[in-house]
């Protein structure tokens, strides 16, 4: 038995005194003691705003995302590692590899958003500018900058690894350091990989510190600046976010809490029809992997009357099948839960149940085990468990009640009424995730927008859908991960808005000219350069934010209009039929909108040998105004800004354009992108 050390002020440090033990949860043996007494919590908060703060806020969207991937791969290379002390949790591997490589992955996948999305910059201009005034000076714009303060992680139990990660992608990408604060149950993993992500000298020194056992006065010490994220139980969660400080501070204050979540078979849905078996599939699945210790694990089963029976027996048959034991041993798909505390607390839960409303079809108690390979004394097994509530709309504990280990409850509701299914479903007073099993569009169209307003994401799985499905339990990083209500009202992940919860927005007003300078975007009524150099023969470097070239004019001509149609095969009528176009809204033949953008390209580009120019697309293309047989154009082409990129080691390096179309009536805004070797 060793101490379990915290990293703090870049330090491996530890607490005085006994303090709380970590058990192996196949054995029971006492792996660590943790404490956090006498260690400088309070201080840490300040090394982490100013140490870390300074150097991740001082890094661009860009370098940020570049030391999310380059730690990724790092962490994929040192795996084998993390996965032998996740197995003391009693995971299997399967649970350990939604763990160690799902957290992985989502630093890789919000790496790839700041390459794809965000700018080399390190403030964050977060929408268009909005015009404010009749002459166009006065302007406004939305900007994101890092907030200089330091984000506390308190982590659940259950995802050492995930739940760290999937926090400290987005707070890190937004500039921000974080301290983790891990459960203790499980607080060996986490500091594992924390000692990786130190070792790796690729974090920088500040961004991370880690906190294993109690956080002491730390709440005392937050500051304005300071963001807290929960993952837990509601009490403890409702009981941190009303702390004086919280609250007199303003600090945000994130909760993803437990979740009575459902999943709803539709009333179209037979045992012969392929969704019959993908719901059963989905319920067992979603009952056993890691032990039923997720927080999106189908807590309540809601079937039509009709086919409660047979749902029943199926899911009988599936559960009596699921192998329990060390999840060494061959054959074993069901490890122990964390440790045998939560064991008891499981069985707390389902007595509850029981003595309200709930019957036991299978499982319920730990004292009766057939396991492979464990020790059901003094491992933390706890066996499948089915409930059958017979009247859910009368006893509410089944929809409140979160037994978080593998259990589940039936309930049913009238075949012809699928509103009944919507309404046990909303009992559960929000969650995070829910799954609609059903072939019949009609079925998912109902049930989808009466009761989306109660989750934080929704599954609905079919055949079509099942082959590919990510299932009911897998928050993903680029959909929302969070829930309403019970399920604590937070959201993380979900692409780019999670950096965004760690970034303060502000409304920034003023003239074009300044707000350009401000946020390195050029917009419409701010100052332009004009050079004798074409945009097209300077280098990356070279160009400036509003560089512009006001190109020379055309005149349209009916040779233009025809020539285009029979290259293009488009002879629609208002460009052909001079009779057919006069009858048309135009009064007369229009040239197509595709003549004009490439009339615009032989206007604005210089055709020499320069620096290689890709255009790879244009966004927000429109055809506002027709233009006609012997109107004029001229082409304005302003650099409105520069994205530097890397891309398989090759730096590629991307400008957006503003190109204004100018004719005596048409003002047409381009956006044009073009990658410039
Ligand atoms: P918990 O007992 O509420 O603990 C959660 C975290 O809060 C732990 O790190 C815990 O540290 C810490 N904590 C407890 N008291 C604290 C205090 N006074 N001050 C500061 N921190 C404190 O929950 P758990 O048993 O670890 O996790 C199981 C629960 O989490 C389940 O209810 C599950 O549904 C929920 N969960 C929800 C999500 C989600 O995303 N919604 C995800 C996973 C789990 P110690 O361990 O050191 O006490």
């Amino acid at each position: 038995m060793s101490h379990l050390t915290s990293y703090i002020m870049g330090k491996w440090v530890q607490g005085e005194g006994e303090g709380r033990k970590i058990y192996h949860a196949l054995t029971n043996e006492t792996l660590y003691t943790v404490t956090t007494e006498g260690l400088p919590l309070a201080d840490s908060l300040e090394y982490g705003r100013k140490v870390g703060g300074e150097t991740l806020s001082a890094l661009t969207f860009q370098q940020r995302g570049q030391m999310l991937k380059s730690l990724a791969k790092y962490l994929l290379e040192h795996k084998a590692h993390l996965y032998a002390i996740s197995a003391q949790t009693g995971a299997t591997k399967a649970d350990s590899w939604v763990d160690i490589e799902g957290g992985i992955a989502t630093l890789f996948s919000y790496s790839g958003l700041a390459n794809r999305e965000l700018p080399d910059d390190t403030i964050w201009p977060e929408d268009e500018m909005i015009p404010l005034s009749k002459q166009g000076q006065f302007i406004g714009r939305h900007i994101l900058t890092s907030r200089r303060g330091v984000a506390l992680h308190i982590n659940a139990f259950n995802f050492p690894c995930w739940g760290m990660l999937e926090k400290l992608a987005p707070t890190w990408l937004a500039g921000m350091p974080a301290i983790i604060k891990p459960a203790t149950a499980s607080a060996q993993v986490t500091q594992a990989m924390v000692k990786l992500m130190v070792e790796s000298g690729l974090v920088p020194e500040g961004a991370i510190q880690l906190v294993c056992g109690g956080v002491g006065n730390m709440f005392d010490y937050l500051d304005f600046e300071d963001v807290v994220t929960f993952t837990g139980s509601a009490a403890t969660g409702q009981k941190l976010k009303s702390h004086p400080t919280i609250i007199a501070k303003s600090v945000p204050f994130t909760m993803e809490a437990d979740s009575l979540n459902c999943a709803v078979l539709g009333n179209d849905v037979h045992p012969e029809q392929p969704e019959f078996a993908l719901f059963i599939k989905e319920v067992v699945r979603e009952m056993t992997a890691k032990a039923g210790q997720k927080c999106t694990a189908i807590r309540r089963v809601i079937v039509p009357k009709n086919q409660l029976e047979n749902v029943k027996q199926a899911l009988l048959k599936r559960l009596s099948s699921t192998t329990m034991g060390d999840p060494a041993v061959e054959g074993v798909r069901m490890g122990a839960l964390i440790n045998l505390e939560q064991r008891q607390d499981v069985q707390d839960k389902v007595d509850y149940l029981r003595q309200n409303g709930c019957e036991v079809l299978c499982g319920g108690q730990f004292n009766q085990l057939d396991i492979m390979g464990g020790d059901p004394k003094n491992g933390a097994f706890y066996p499948p468990t089915l409930l059958y509530c017979a009247e859910p709309f009368k006893h509410h504990a089944v929809h409140e009640t979160e037994a978080f280990g593998p259990v589940a409850t039936l309930m049913c509701y009238d075949n012809d009424d699928i509103q009944q299914a919507v309404q046990l479903a909303i009992l559960g007073g929000g969650s995070l995730a829910g799954t609609l099993v059903t072939a019949d569009p009609q079925v998912a169209q109902s049930v989808i927008r009466m009761s989306a307003r109660a989750h934080g994401r929704m599954l609905i799985l079919n055949e079509a859908s099942a082959l590919e499905s990510t299932g009911h339990g897998s928050p993903l990083p680029l959909l929302v991960h969070g829930g309403p209500g019970r399920a604590g009202g937070g959201e993380e992940l979900g692409g780019l808005r999670a950096v965004k919860h760690y970034m303060q927005r502000t409304a920034i007003q003023g003239s074009p000219s300044m707000l350009t300078s401000i946020t390195k975007q050029w917009v419409r009524g701010a100052d332009t350069v004009t050079d004798v150099v074409h945009p097209f023969r300077k280098h990356f470097e070279d160009l400036v934010i509003g560089d512009t070239l006001l190109t020379a004019r055309r005149t349209v001509t009916e040779a233009d209009i025809t020539h285009f149609a029979c290259l293009s095969g488009d002879h629609f009528y208002v460009h052909v039929d001079k009779i057919g176009a006069a009858q048309s809204l135009f009064g007369e033949r229009i040239a197509h909108g595709y003549f004009v953008v490439s009339a615009a390209a032989g206007l604005f580009v210089d055709a020499g040998v320069g620096p290689v120019i890709a255009n790879y697309g244009m966004e927000n293309l429109r055809f506002i105004e027709p233009v006609k047989i012997g109107d004029t154009i001229q082409v304005r082409l302003t650099c409105k800004k520069k994205i530097k990129k890397r891309k398989n080691l090759l730096k590629i390096h991307q400008m957006a354009w503003l190109n204004g179309m100018c004719k005596s009536l048409i003002r047409t805004t381009l956006w044009w992108r073009y990658t410039v070797f």
